[in-house]
């Protein structure tokens, strides 16, 4: 299974309109979220972002089986426009929760014909060829936005990504997947700003993921420091920074 980074930055994306990369301490570009899973058998990728278009072009995706979508907020799924004009040709499934599709039917009515949008569930074993994703719940915009992350299953291999999360439901159902990955993909900036969120411990809650390997997504120089300070904090608690079109596995 071959998982390259499609975008490492989050809402704004680095560096954000107005400004540049020295201005804020960046040493490269951040796009919006994204995670390309590519097998021999299957090519999947996780939230469809605002910068979709250069994400497909950069990492030379020219065939897409399917794409899931964490929930429906701009920077996870701004992209749809994008990708929704090319489905009937490339015949991408999508798949999405009840929430993002009904914020797709009222916000993008014009795309409902072209796109054969698929529900997912908590819990629900999505084949897709050799690959098999597992939406979970995660706390994150409830209940307007019913955020789910995703873990990805391969020959005994489990890549898991949740890019926007506040906290993990673990007794929800299927909310426990998060844990045991070989590789996780997980919100970084309340690790890299202490005072983001005061009430809670987001350094003890990914160190209860469990990972193998934990790479901090959905950051920005603009808000968390230049990136040798975000890489240096991400190292100190056992983490990495993210980094855009580099490939984890494979
Ligand atoms: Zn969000």
């Amino acid at each position: 299974m071959n998982v390259t980074l499609l975008g490492s930055g989050e809402m704004t994306g680095v560096p954000p309109m107005f400004t540049d990369l020295e201005s804020i301490g960046a040493e490269r570009r951040r796009r919006r979220p994204g995670l390309l899973v590519e097998t021999a058998a299957a090519t999947v990728m996780l939230d469809v972002s605002p910068d979709v278009r250069e994400q497909v072009l950069e990492a030379q995706i020219d065939t897409l089986d399917a794409a899931f979508v964490t929930h429906f907020h701009h920077d996870h799924a701004g992209g749809i426009d994008d990708l929704g004009l090319l489905v009937p040709h490339v015949g991408t499934d999508v798949r999405m929760t009840e929430t993002a599709i009904s914020h797709l039917r009222n916000e993008r009515e014009y795309l409902v014909d072209d796109i054969d949008v698929e529900t997912i569930q908590h819990g629900d074993q999505v084949t897709v060829g050799d690959l098999t994703v597992v939406p979970f719940p995660v706390a994150h915009g409830r209940p307007e936005f019913d955020t789910v992350g995703f873990a990805v299953y391969h020959e005994g291999t489990k890549v898991v990504y949740a890019p926007d999360v506040e906290r993990f439901c673990p007794d929800r159902p299927a909310g426990a997947e998060y844990r045991d990955a070989d590789l996780l993909f997980v919100e970084g900036s309340p690790i890299l700003q202490e005072d983001l969120y005061d009430e809670i411990d987001f350094v003890e809650i990914v160190g209860e993921a469990a990972a193998d390997r934990t790479v901090l997504v959905h950051v920005n120089e603009f808000f968390d420091g230049p990136t040798e300070t975000m890489v240096e904090t991400a190292e100190e608690h056992g983490f990495e920074l993210g980094q855009d079109f580099e490939t984890y596995l494979g």
